[in-house]
């Protein structure tokens, strides 16, 4: 069986081709222009990628870069909501997928959610039911998940945007988020980095103090979240997280905040309560393709 996957970003929409144990048989970048044409050529790659096996798609998933409209009630439901990137402001993103396949389901959640069900479903969760996946990038986004599903409120959560204190010694005065002055996104992203230090982050050596700095942000937002939904474990991902030496300093500082205030034998050293992605680099397209999945399940219930 067969499954269709696009992890839309801002630059660039992959679309691949992929079985139901999540591996990736095909694959292909289309930059995004504007949605007309980059959808266009994503739903052009799955009738050609058909044709050529001789063998229908079950299902496809999406995985979309946000804001997202993901209620189903939503006369925009399935559309990008209001972006600074120009002419995606409510982009039909799930509809124009849905209208060119209308007889597979069609699975729809934010990039970040979408790779939290891929790490759920063949990654690092796989023996969680409930967790939290958080990315640390270009942004910060947070995705809560329990027993296979995403938990969505009234739109989905932003635990980016969380307020932490800044701290005393951060060369920073202010976050980098333009909403917040002192939010988990504003201090601890890709950008915060290179604002604070003024170089990028993958230019800093292992030992520079700017990870103990991003250690102490993460370990106070992970701190708060635990504090919220008890989850059994953290997965990092993101281009941040490739400083493998963060895992370390993180879990040493949570265990410093929570001074042993959480009681459970896992919350001993949470050597295996924060931890890295299963599915690496290609976190995003699984994403994508344990959306699919996801919403042929569904199908099959109902
Ligand atoms: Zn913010």
């Amino acid at each position: 069986m067969l499954v269709g996957g696009i992890e839309g970003g801002g630059t660039k929409f992959v679309c691949a081709i992929g079985d139901v144990n999540g591996q990736v048989l095909h694959r292909e970048r289309i930059p995004t222009t504007t949605p007309e044409e980059t959808l266009r050529r994503s739903v052009e790659y799955f009738q050609a990628q058909q044709a050529q096996r001789g063998e229908k798609l079950a299902a496809i998933g999406i995985a979309s870069f946000g804001p997202v409209d993901l209620n189903p009630a939503s006369p925009h439901y399935g559309f990008i909501t209001r972006t600074p990137k120009p002419g995606w402001s409510y982009a039909d993103v799930a509809g124009t997928v849905r209208r060119a396949f209308p007889h597979i389901p069609v699975g729809f959640d934010t990039d970040v959610n979408g790779a939290g069900l891929a790490e759920h479903r063949w990654g690092a969760a796989q023996h969680w039911q409930t967790f939290v996946y958080i990315t640390i990038g270009t942004g910060i986004g947070g995705g809560g998940m329990h027993e296979g599903r995403t938990l969505r409120g009234l739109i989905h959560p932003e635990m980016g945007h969380i307020l932490l204190p800044i701290r005393a010694d951060d060369p920073l005065k202010r976050g980098v988020c333009p909403f917040h002055a002192y939010c988990f996104e504003g201090l601890a992203s890709g950008p915060s980095i290179e604002a604070r230090w003024g170089q990028r982050g993958e230019t800093l050596p292992p030992d520079h103090p700017a990870w103990e700095l991003e250690a102490h942000y993460l370990a106070h937002a992970i701190m708060d979240i635990m504090a919220v939904l008890s989850p059994e474990g953290f997965v990092l991902g993101g281009s941040v997280m490739h400083q493998r030496q963060l895992f370390p300093m993180i879990r040493a500082k949570v265990a410093e905040l929570a001074n042993a205030y959480f009681v459970h034998p896992r919350l001993k050293t949470y050597e295996d309560y924060i931890v890295p992605p299963g599915l690496g680099d290609d976190a995003g397209v699984c994403g994508a393709f344990a959306l699919a999945m996801g919403a042929l399940e569904e199908a099959q219930r109902d």
